[in-house]
């Protein structure tokens, strides 16, 4: 059976000069997210149709859930703009509908049509009453409210509203680099960042054998998961033990850490400029750990000067913990599978390092030609949404 769905838009409509961008990139994102269901978007400025069959309602449903840019969907009913076929349309439908209290809302956008909302209503409401047993109008908490949108040239009616992510559709913003580990935070990083409209790669930095490959499948299921946002996410892993076992031979005890960091900054830097990309995102929270002081940080990002994003920087871990929990990548974060910065954390790294001291401990090694040649050997996959049996098991 033929059906339609109604898309609003989100933070979209305070965008007044963008608009048009922001929703064609919306539609664009959503074509490429629906390419295996038979359906047709229509849109205008304001929102937006998708008209689909009823067998692939789950999965599109699913897919809407998990958009940036949608303020709430709904499942809606049509017909032509006359009281008759209102009339005859809201009958249909309401015995189907399962509720014990309700609302009516009336929308005239045509203010042409004969009647208005005050009379337009109780008249609707009492077509309800006369046609489902034991049901009562509560205009404060209804069980549901049913909506009767009034347009020129059709009539909407619809019984339910899903809330969207909100946020903005992931393309409106350049691409740029996550550095995605496999611990609680930086999938929560890009999350994030995708919903401010950031098309993100990420980057994972590998020491096999220090780390094991189930480290690695931890970090592919993550970019996995982040990839249901969007319609593929590229993943490129960063040969990184070279570099490691140099600083860890050369480079002092409690500026290990540092040192490593600003390394892996300076790989990230030649990414952005190598791939064209705009921006380094990562899950750096302010004061979490010694390499996350604000001096430390300091220290860290004064090897660049490409924008480094921390999307969680300000939130306590329990407010981190709550949305890797939302977003599903929670139960695969606390996998107990070392990443490189585990395996070599000193007794006691520096709490506030100094870039006098890391330039000293950057003399010790020539590390220019390693950092090029990591970058030159890394592995690049292409990770698209969950497959289809793990996206049953998600339902
Ligand atoms: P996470 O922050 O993901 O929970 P973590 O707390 O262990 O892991 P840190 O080691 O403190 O993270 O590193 C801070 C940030 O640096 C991470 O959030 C991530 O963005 C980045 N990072 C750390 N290790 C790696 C790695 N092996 N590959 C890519 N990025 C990394
Ligand atoms: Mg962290």
């Amino acid at each position: 059976m033929e059906k339609k769905i109604l898309i609003k838009y989100g933070e979209l409509t305070t965008k007044k000069g963008n608009r048009s961008f922001f929703v064609k990139t919306l539609k664009k994102n959503l074509e490429a997210k629906l390419q295996d269901i038979n359906c047709s978007i229509t849109m205008d400025l304001s929102r937006m149709y998708i008209t689909y069959d009823s067998k692939d309602e789950e999965r599109l449903l699913f897919i809407l859930s998990h958009t940036f840019g949608i303020y709430s969907y709904h499942i809606i009913y049509t017909c032509p703009s006359t009281m008759d076929a209102i009339q005859t349309l809201l009958t249909e439908t309401v015995e189907k509908e399962e509720f014990k209290t309700f609302k009516i809302d009336i929308k005239r956008s045509d203010k042409t049509f004969p009647k208005d909302s005050r009379y337009l209503a109780p008249y609707f409401g009492g077509v309800v009453l006369k046609n489902k047993k034991d049901v009562s109008v509560d205009v404060h908490h209804p069980d549901v409210i049913i909506h009767i949108e009034i347009l020129k040239d059709q009539t909407l009616l619809y019984y339910n509203a899903y809330s969207g992510l909100g946020g903005y559709p992931v393309s409106t913003q350049p691409k740029s680099f996550l550095m995605l580990s496999g611990g609680i935070d930086s999938p929560v990083a890009g999350y994030l960042a995708m919903k401010r409209g950031i098309k993100i790669e990420a980057v994972y930095f590998e020491a096999l054998p220090h780390t094991s490959l189930e480290a690695r499948e931890k970090v592919i299921t993550l970019t996995k998961k982040l990839a249901q946002y969007t319609s593929f996410i590229k993943l490129h892993i960063i040969p990184f033990t070279k570099i490691q076992e140099e600083i860890y031979k050369n480079v002092k005890d409690d500026y290990v850490i540092t040192i490593m960091r600003r390394m892996m900054y300076r790989i990230m830097e030649m990414l952005v400029e190598e791939e064209k990309g705009v921006a380094i995102i990562n899950g750096e929270s302010v004061g979490q750990v010694a390499s996350q002081t604000l001096n430390s940080m300091r220290v860290i990002n004064a090897v660049t000067n490409v924008p480094v994003i921390r999307p969680v920087a300000c939130l306590d871990k329990l407010e981190i913990i709550d949305i890797s929990k939302k977003i599903d990548t929670y139960d695969t974060s606390i996998l107990p599978f070392e990443d490189c910065c585990t395996v070599f954390v000193p007794k006691h790294p520096v709490i506030n390092p100094t870039i006098e001291e890391c330039l000293k401990e950057e003399e010790k090694f020539s590390f220019s030609a390693l950092l090029e040649e990591a970058v030159k050997e890394k592995k690049v996959l292409k990770i698209k949404d969950v497959e289809e049996k793990q996206f049953q098991e998600l339902l």
